[in-house]
């Protein structure tokens, strides 16, 4: 015998080749047994929330092959621990179900090379000033007639107690077209070179779909909202990259986000868009932290419908998901959402923009739903909720597809009818999860009235469905675990509380966070669990997010995210 005999891998080999179908002597069978058993890695002595009904108070697991195999008490699966096994002692610390993220505007770019005027993860208050500041900076570097413009603004996190309008940007520049972008992505603030390019004055009536703000003497006052904006994209110039140039900061700017993400937990992440060779290329280079459901939008879109593919297609770590949201109506936090009623507290009668009719919608949603592709539509109003679920009815009745899961995305304002047209053709809808604590500083706009109706996370898991975490970075942070404070508490970060009766429990916001998640995308059977046979995602967290005081939720400490298995953050 060779020396490698001794090691029961080559014993498996040679009994294998050797001896098949004869009796084993005992001592083998053993060896071998064991050997097959092992483990890659062994978590043991944790508080293992897995999420599974079955598997309620788990102490350990042990993971092979990317996957989990065994769940259980501490004693139990410290067996399988063989010489290789690595080995994490989790010393009563909490591990649960990787996150997962089921919206989120995932490119990294901006974060990566714009001038950001907000702090895109936390409430963070900024001046006026600093805004003008930031983007006088900028222009000094920018050409002729290019757009300077700033991201990541929210216009409830100022410390001046007024707007930012035409005259803020006109301090800036007077030559140059300047833009900041509300980090809700329906409104933006103009300077006057900007809507004089785009041949806008005080007399341009609005569009379908869009206004043209003016303040209280009838001028302009910079702030465009939705459709409204599209004269000013055609306007300006922005800077223009190589095909070779544009593929490195994209690849750059996935790279940068998928380290955010797995910093704070996230597993699994539903992408809008984006560059789809790129999110390969960062793969390819081991870059890529987290798992993407990749929900594709225009030439993408179109090359699944004419190239045959569909929902699934891909593997478990970059997979062709729902599409990207079709947009229905405006935005929740910045109050363009289509309202059955005016928007309260206001005179004009204005209830939001729908941003497509519902003949186009229809249309839409019959083509993508024949193709084979899970739908998904972006609506916030009850107005606009209302329009979707009639084109995806119309779309399952013309063409009925079991189990289609067409999605919703934010399904911000619901009432008792819309419920049960969501139940009864299954949709699926992927709520805001960290705005109750980042965003009580919109909610007045509203009123508790409407708030007792929003992001509705009681309402639609007592009526059983699944609803599930869209955190719509950039618009909202993609922290999970703030998300979870806000769904539990309904208290935002300046204490106020809003819509206390959609409160769920700390189980439901993780399932929310995780199972649900995974049953969006439609992968319920390979991962959002802790159990034998699903991937292995999960996180180590320093303190219980059961028994730390709610308020703190967010606060609570990520040691370690694991990704099929191996590590992709540690404290
Ligand atoms: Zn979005």
């Amino acid at each position: 015998m060779t020396k490698h005999a001794c090691s029961r891998r080559s014993f498996i080999g040679m009994a294998g080749a050797g001896i098949a179908g004869a009796a084993l002597p005992r001592w083998a069978v053993a060896g071998l047994f064991a050997d097959a058993r092992d483990a890659e890695l062994v978590v043991f002595n944790a508080k293992v929330y897995t999420v599974d009904s079955k598997l309620a108070n788990a102490e350990a697991f042990a993971v092979r092959g990317g996957k989990f195999i065994a769940v259980g008490k501490s004693a139990d699966i410290k067996d399988l621990i063989g010489k290789k096994t690595q080995i994490i002692d989790a010393q009563q610390m909490t591990v649960v179900p990787g996150f997962i993220d089921s919206h989120n505007h995932a490119s990294g770019n901006t974060l990566l090379y714009e001038v950001l005027v907000g702090n895109p993860y936390e409430v963070e208050f900024v001046t006026i000033s600093s805004i003008v500041d930031k983007l006088r900076l900028k222009a000094k570097t920018t050409p002729a007639d290019t757009w300077v413009e700033g991201f990541f603004f929210d216009d409830t996190k100022l410390k001046d107690k007024r707007a930012l309008d035409v005259h803020d940007l006109d301090q800036v520049s007077t030559e140059l077209p300047v833009a900041v972008h509300h980090r809700g992505g329906h409104t933006t603030f103009y300077n006057s070179k900007a809507l004089k390019m785009a041949g806008v004055t005080k007399t341009t009536p609005g569009v379908a779909g869009g206004t043209y703000d003016r303040d209280g003497s009838g001028e302009l006052n910079g702030r465009v909202t939705d459709r409204a904006r599209e004269v000013l994209y055609k306007v300006g110039k922005r800077p223009s990259y190589s095909a070779d140039e544009t593929m490195r900061r994209d690849r750059e700017g996935l790279a940068y986000i998928s380290k955010q993400f797995v910093r704070f937990g996230l597993t699994g992440v539903c992408h809008e868009g984006g560059n789809l060779r790129a999110l390969e290329e960062v793969r390819a280079r081991g870059d890529l932290l987290h798992r993407v459901s990749y929900e594709a939008e225009g030439a993408e879109l179109e090359a699944m419908i004419s190239g045959g593919m569909t929902t699934g297609l891909g593997d478990d770590w970059i997979k062709l998901g729902a599409t990207f949201e079709h947009t229905a109506d405006g935005s929740f936090s910045e109050r363009t959402m289509a309202l059955s009623i005016p928007y309260p507290g206001t005179s004009s009668g204005y209830k939001g923009n729908v941003t497509e009719t519902q003949e186009v919608l229809n249309a839409w949603c019959e083509r993508v739903h024949r193709a084979g592709i899970q739908l998904n539509c972006h609506a916030n109003g009850d107005v606009a909720i209302d329009h979707v679920l009639t084109a995806y009815e119309r779309a399952l009745q013309l063409v009925p597809r079991p189990d289609a899961r067409p999605k919703i995305t934010h399904c911000t304002l619901i009432n008792d009818d819309l419920v049960r047209r969501i139940k009864a053709i299954n949709a699926v809808p992927a709520l805001f999860t960290s705005y109750a604590y980042y965003n009580p500083d919109k909610f007045h706009f509203y009123g508790e009235e409407l708030m007792k109706r929003c992001m509705a996370y009681r309402t639609l898991l007592d009526a059983g469905i699944p609803a599930a975490a869209g955190s719509d970075f950039d618009p909202g942070p993609f922290s999970p675990l703030m998300g979870i404070q806000g769904m539990v508490t309904r208290t935002g970060w300046n204490g106020e509380v809003w819509g206390a009766n959609q409160r769920i429990t700390v189980d439901e916001a993780l399932r929310v966070n995780t199972i649900n998640g995974a049953y969006a995308t439609r992968e319920e059977a390979s991962k959002g669990s802790i159990t034998p046979g699903k991937l292995a995602d999960f996180v180590i967290l320093a303190e219980d997010l059961h028994t730390v005081e709610p308020e703190k939720i967010k606060d609570i400490r990520v040691v370690r995210t694991v990704v099929g298995g191996l590590t992709a953050y540690r404290a």
